[in-house]
This record gives C-alpha cells, sequence and structure tokens, in this order.
C-alpha cells in the first residue's frame, strides 16, 4: 500500500443508464473486496449526469440489487457518510464553482463551436488518418470576440487546455505502468454547454471530495484516465489516487459481452428472478478475472475477502462462461440445509397438481443434487408428473425386458406393491430390496425394466422416491401397462 493512502476508500460509480449488469456487479464486488480487505471502506455513487441516457429504474436496479448480492456500501445516497451528496445530479453548483474557477485561472477556455463544426473537424481527421483531436480554434479568440459571442448568447462549452507534449503516467494495480502523451489527446470538454459537467470533470471532482483512494473499474476507462489525471492536476487537488483496470469480460467467442446480445442472460436482475442463489451469483463474479492461488472456486463472500489480493487479479479478457455460472450455483444447492433448499425454491414453483400438492418436499428435494436455479424445477416436475405412452415396438426395443426372469420380477414387485400397507419411502426402499433377492438379477438388469415398469423412463431420480411421489395407485397401472404387454412376448422362442 502506497504510504500516502492512510485508509483504502473505494468506490463503485454506476450510470444510470441500464440495468444492474454482470461487469458493473464484477467492478463493484472487486471494489468492495479491495476495501473489505483492507480494512477500508466501500462507497456507492451515482453518476447521473448523463440525464439523456439514464433510464427508469436505473438507480434503483443498482442499488436493489448490489443489496441482494449481500455487497452492502458502507456509505451510499441511502446511507450517507460525510462525503456527499452521494448523487451527482446533487452536486451540480459544485461543479460549477469549479469550472468557474478553472476558467477565472485561464486553464480552461470556452468552445463556441457548434456540434456540426465539430463533426467536419472530426471528418477532417479521419480522413487523413489521423485519432480526431480539436483543433483549438477558440483557444485562440481574442478578448473582443468572445466577448461579442457572449453578447449574442452563443452557447459554449468548457475545454481544458491541455499541455503540449507532456507525459501522463500511473502505476495500474493490475497492469502495472500506463503512460499517455497529451500529443495524443485533445483538449476535453469538461462543462457542457448546458451546464451540465461531462464525466471526466464530475468523477475527478467527487473521488476528491470522497477521498477515494483506488479506484477498480473496467478497462474501457484507461483512456479516461490521463484526461482524469490532466484535470485533477489543473484542479490543484493533490489526493493521491491508485488505479487498477480490470479486464474485459468476453462471451464464449471472444467478443466484449454486449447488453444487446439478448440471447446471453447479462442483468442481476435475470439471475435472481431464475432462482440462482445469490452467493452463487457473488461467488461466480468473483471468479471473472481473479483466482485464488489455491485454486478452490466455491468459497464464500466472507473467505473471499480474507483471500483476495490485487496481485492476482488478471488483466487479460475474462470468459463470462455460463455453463461454468450453472456448475457454480449447482454446487450451492447441493451444500445447502433441506429446509433452507425447499423455502429457497418454493416461491418460483408454477407446477401444481394434487399428488404434488400432497408431497411437494418431497418432489423438490428430488432434484436438490441436479439443479442450478429455482426455476428449473418447473420443467422437471412436469416431467416427473407425465406419463409417458409407448408403443409395442418401443417396448420391443428395450433390451432390458428381454428374458423370463424380468417379467417374473416386475410381477412379483407388482404383486408385493399392491399388498403394501403402509405408503412410506422406507417401505418403498425396503420392498424393491426384498424384490431384487428374491429375483437373480443384479444392478442394471434389475433396476431398468423395474424404472421403466413403474414409471414409462429409462432414467429418472431415485426410484424409491419416484414410486413413492407418483403415488401407489398411477405406479400400479404404470406397471399394469407394461405387464400386458410383455407377459404376451415368447420368452422361450
Ligand atoms: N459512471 C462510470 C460508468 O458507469 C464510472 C466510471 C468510473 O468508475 O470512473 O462507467
Amino acid at each position: 500500500m502506497n504510504k500516502d493512502i492512510k485508509i483504502v476508500r473505494t468506490r463503485y460509480a454506476p450510470s444510470p443508464t441500464g440495468l444492474f449488469h454482470i461487469g458493473g456487479a464484477r467492478t463493484a464486488l472487486f471494489n468492495y473486496l479491495f476495501a473489505k480487505t483492507n480494512n477500508g471502506v466501500f462507497i456507492v455513487r451515482i453518476e447521473d449526469t448523463d440525464v439523456e441516457r439514464n433510464v427508469e429504474n436505473g438507480i434503483d436496479s443498482q442499488i436493489n440489487n448490489l443489496k441482494w448480492l449481500k455487497i452492502y456500501p458502507d456509505e451510499s445516497y441511502q446511507n450517507p457518510g460525510n462525503h456527499g451528496p452521494y448523487i451527482q445530479s446533487e452536486k451540480f453548483d459544485r461543479y460549477n464553482e469549479l469550472a468557474n474557477k478553472l476558467l477565472n485561472e485561464g486553464k480552461v477556455y470556452r468552445c463556441f463551436c457548434t456540434p456540426e463544426e465539430l463533426e467536419k473537424e472530426r471528418k477532417k481527421n479521419i480522413k487523413k488518418g489521423e485519432t480526431p483531436k480539436y483543433s483549438r480554434k477558440c483557444l485562440h479568440l481574442s478578448k473582443e470576440e468572445i466577448d461579442s459571442k457572449l453578447k449574442k448568447n452563443i452557447p459554449f462549452s468548457l475545454r481544458l487546455k491541455l499541455k503540449d507534449d507532456y507525459e501522463y503516467s500511473w502505476n495500474d494495480i493490475v497492469r502495472g505502468k500506463i503512460d499517455f502523451n497529451t500529443n495524443s489527446m485533445s483538449d476535453l470538454v469538461i462543462m457542457k454547454s448546458n451546464k451540465i459537467p461531462t464525466y471526466n470533470f464530475a468523477v475527478v471532482i467527487d473521488d476528491y471530495d470522497m477521498e477515494i483512494s483506488h479506484i477498480l473499474r473496467g478497462e474501457e476507462h484507461i483512456s479516461n484516465t490521463p484526461y482524469q489525471l490532466a484535470i485533477k492536476e489543473a484542479l490543484g487537488f493533490d489526493n493521491y489516487i491508485q488505479f487498477g483496470h480490470l479486464s474485459v469480460i468476453v462471451d464464449e467467442t471472444g467478443k466484449k459481452l454486449s447488453k444487446r446480445n439478448l440471447e446471453l442472460k447479462q442483468f442481476i436482475e435475470d439471475y435472481k428472478n431464475m432462482g440462482f442463489p445469490e452467493v452463487a451469483i457473488t461467488n461466480f463474479l468473483c471468479l471473472l478475472g481473479w483466482s485464488r492461488p489455491d485454486n478452490v472456486e466455491i468459497f464464500s463472500l466472507i473467505d473471499a475477502i480474507k483471500h483476495f489480493k490485487i496481485e492476482n487479479v488478471s488483466p487479460s479478457p475474462t470468459t463470462f462462461d455460463f455453463n461454468k455460472m450453472l456448475w457454480v450455483s449447482s454446487q450451492y444447492f447441493k451444500q445447502m440445509d433441506d429446509k433452507k433448499y425447499i423455502s429457497f425454491v418454493k416461491p418460483f414453483i408454477q407446477f401444481s397438481n394434487k399428488r404434488y400438492l400432497e408431497v411437494q418436499d418431497e418432489c423438490l428435494l428430488l432434484f436438490k443434487n441436479q439443479i442450478s436455479y429455482a426455476k428449473e424445477l418447473n420443467k422437471l416436475l412436469e416431467e416427473l408428473f407425465t406419463i409417458n405412452k409407448f408403443t409395442k415396438k418401443e417396448l420391443a426395443e428395450l433390451d432390458f425386458f428381454n428374458t423370463k426372469d424380468v417379467l417374473l420380477m416386475v410381477e412379483s414387485f407388482y404383486k408385493s406393491l399392491s399388498n403394501l400397507k403402509d405408503w412410506n419411502i422406507d417401505s418403498i426402499k425396503l420392498l424393491i430390496k426384498e424384490t431384487q433377492t428374491k429375483s437373480n438379477l443384479s444392478g442394471k438388469d434389475f433396476f431398468q425394466p423395474l424404472r421403466f415398469s413403474c414409471s414409462h423412463k429409462t432414467h429418472g431420480p431415485e426410484l424409491f422416491r419416484v414410486i413413492y411421489i407418483l403415488g401407489k395407485n398411477q405406479v400400479l397401472e404404470n406397471i399394469e401397462k407394461v405387464l400386458s404387454e410383455i407377459k404376451r412376448w415368447d420368452y422361450e422362442g
């Protein structure tokens, strides 16, 4: 840790221009982990200055879903500390005051160029193969020219005058040294003509006001950093900040995650609605660019705090692997206590029938070791209670019915089951065991035909549970259907 930093203060600074996305959640989480491993403070600040792009529910989606993930900020719009306001739209006076100060000091200048003129310049640059750069036309306006334009009420923005041929560099805590020369940079707008500060300007002021010590954010912000350093310098802010730019998150084809890719669920809300446990999501998010040196992949947030080290955060692109997310989540269901599991999944169940309502908990438990999110259960329950029809041909093709011993075994099971008085898991389990002992069949040769006879399926959860859940009448009826066919077969022939 740098000696100039007394207390670690990190921030997650979402713009409410969309719903809480997997990328934002990863940034929030890494800032949270970094703060917590260093006994620091984690702040959430809402950057809502891009008024036209803000969406309804944008703020709520960030705040509520962060809460759902149990990433609790120490200071935020909802629980302010003494570094507020924590939402930029409440700080316009502060930004304007500092912009005017820079104007008076001659560090920024008024730019009267219209968007059309600027676009023309940009195109010219591109045509010449140059990176678009403002021509500084308005930097050279005389006092009279400026006064006359002001008199005519021509709108203007404020631009920071960058030093020529000057290097801004920082030691990125994820990537090492990064530098930019101002020759490749353009005098940037800090205040738009509508008196709304630009992102870069507001951010520098907020990070200063909030005494932020470390900024972890997506790599798309690397090119903003030299501008922020230039603004900070112009404002005379001497606070020490360390930057770390996190890797880009790509899909399985290597492309940067795009919110427009509707096939890939990317919003935290989606996972919540599908019935993923929040602990599984935070666990999965941790693995997007960070790994524990001991390679343990399933761990709680508390454990993550114990092990998190910025040195182990990788700058290389990280793949958003949905199958991995399913796997991580399935591990949480497997570990979950039965009671907790049932109360967790129940609210997501839309399936219902009479028998299901009698044996709900057993049905749900049937799939505890199998599911990754609670809504998966709806399809599984539907399948469980669907009794498949089969044709004679299909039955004949099932090679496990091909000996007389099988027929005798199924008949014997049918008889015992019809006489069974106590309908419970243990009695059914015992009955299966007795039937197997009486028969000369072992393993698959015994279970495959029995399963099919009872459920009309070749695969499924533990057979004694399936039998219990389907109920006596249904299972007897299922066996009768199979028996009535196979009894007619000529086993000797
Ligand atoms: N509001 C910015 C964003 O949502 C935050 C950038 C930063 O962390 O500085 O991308």
